[in-house]
């Protein structure tokens, strides 16, 4: 089923028909769409600058040495430019193989960005300070993927600078030359900041120039939420701790005892593997019983620890009065040295 790469809506009402060219309009968020295929690895390279390409650079917030992507380069106008602007560190995308062939002095990487080729950039190039790409986004098939796709080539809090014709300007003034059917979708400020915003950027600001079109031109930054990136790591960070732990375990001496025989001392032992010998709780419904097939006794029953493990999580009092009562003896607090 066909969804609006905005809003996720299902609903669509006829725009026009031009012959056999269906123009839709999404009823929730007004992108317009057209099914249509093109391969661009034949396109030429024709593309003009506008004048306000040198304000595109102006506002590049990027240090002279840090990498700058042009995706859809063509072939390599504005590159060039940068360069001249001694900018050192510059990239194109465009799948045009002429693109490819015409010497800018600029490497073009001659593929379509999605998620498979930004992965291979990224590992090639490294993460770019600033993608910059104008008149692109309209002819992607998946313009959710290709955010994407963008996102995962910049760094961070790096800056995308999108520039796309503003269908309100095509609407307003019945510019129907303008409804170009490699134009796959057609955005307005409001639902292209929509779309940016899905893919974790926020908008800086933007502005409508006009060539032979109206066009919106949008400065976004990428912002990565921490939360994200802590569930992303969290897996390997968790096996290469519960390894270095059960490493470390392989010295303790015996018996290793676990303070603590609640939930919170099971999972750990559990969840970590590690191999243990004794729980102590003072709870007098639990002494005398067994967690993991170990014996639970209280503190008073602890004659000759080993090993002490900090595992009364949140009591830390008790713990220092567990282990205090046994000078000299190992005490290995569990969560200590996490990376
Ligand atoms: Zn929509």
């Amino acid at each position: 089923m066909k969804t609006c790469p905005t809003c996720d809506s299902a609903e669509f009402k006829t725009l026009i028909r031009f012959d056999s060219a269906h123009f839709q309009y999404c009823t929730e968020c007004a992108v317009i769409s057209i099914d249509h295929h093109t391969d661009y690895t034949k396109q030429g390279c024709t593309a003009k600058l506008p004048d306000y390409a040198t304000e595109i650079i102006d506002s590049l917030q990027a240090g002279f040495n840090e990498l700058i992507v042009e995706v859809g380069c063509n072939d390599g106008a504005l590159l060039s430019m940068m360069k001249d602007r001694r900018y050192t560190n510059l990239l194109g995308i465009d799948p045009s193989q002429r693109c490819g062939k015409i010497s800018t002095g600029v490497t073009i990487e001659n593929i379509y960005l999605d998620q498979r080729s930004a992965g291979r950039i990224l590992k090639k190039h490294g993460s770019a300070s600033v993608v910059i790409c104008r008149h692109v986004v309209e002819h992607a098939t998946d313009p959710n993927e290709f955010l994407r796709a963008i996102s995962t080539i910049l760094k961070p809090d790096g800056m995308l600078i999108l520039e796309t014709p503003n269908s309100d300007g095509i609407l307003r003034e019945l510019r129907c030359h303008e409804l170009w059917k490699q134009h796959r979708h057609l955005f307005n400020v409001r639902n292209l900041t929509r779309l940016v915003e899905k893919h974790g950027f926020s908008l800086s600001r933007h502005t409508i120039r006009s060539t032979t079109t109206e066009n919106i031109i949008l400065w976004a930054k990428l912002f990565r939420c921490p939360e994200t990136s802590l569930c992303e790591s969290f897996e390997s960070r968790w096996k290469a701790y519960r390894s270095k732990l059960l490493n470390l375990s392989e010295s303790w001496k015996r018996p290793v005892v676990c303070i603590g025989a609640g939930h919170p001392q099971e999972d750990f032992v559990r969840y970590t593997g590690l191999s243990v010998d004794i729980f102590i709780d003072d709870d007098i419904k639990k002494v005398g019983k067994s967690l993991l097939g170990k014996p639970i006794i209280n503190t008073d029953m602890l004659t000759k620890p080993g090993t002490i493990l900090r595992t009364a999580f949140g009591y830390p009092d008790w713990m220092d009065e567990v282990c205090g009562a046994f000078p000299g003896v190992e005490v290995v607090n569990v969560y200590k040295g996490v990376e």
